[in-house]
């Protein structure tokens, strides 16, 4: 057997020489190759990486306060439980007029400059 074929494992983490099954073969196993591709993602796509991470800790911050019953919040409140409005997506407009920016199940309506109103997302509802 000839080892012309072997390569060297592309997964910045690995480098282990393997022989590919095929000709696009890059990384030397499918936990490398996932591997690879999630270091790259995180570097071309960082800003994307950012806003996923932050708008998970957005969602986990209004289902807790909606788990209390705290349905009127402060800017203020919002912001020191760690909620952050860089990562809000275009907002959803009701047929009531109404703007809501949604975050996992949650949504959250600006009532004035610093007031807003938490509530869940209805899915039998047309926003
Ligand atoms: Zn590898």
């Amino acid at each position: 057997m000839s080892n012309a074929n072997l390569r060297m494992c592309e997964s910045p983490e690995c480098s282990k020489w393997f022989t590919p099954k095929n000709d696009g073969g890059k990384c030397c196993c499918i936990k490398c190759k996932n591997r690879k591709n999630y270091l790259f993602a995180s570097l071309e796509y960082f800003w994307e990486f950012v806003c996923t991470s932050q708008r998970k800790k957005n969602y986990k911050v209004l289902e807790y306060l909606l788990s209390i019953n705290r349905i009127k919040v402060t800017r203020e409140l919002l912001e020191l439980m760690g909620f952050d409005f860089c990562v809000c997506f275009a907002p959803l407009l009701s047929q009531e007029g109404d703007h809501y920016y949604r975050f996992g199940n949650s949504l959250l309506k600006q009532i004035s400059e610093d007031e807003f109103e938490i509530k869940y997302y209805d899915y039998e509802k047309i926003y």
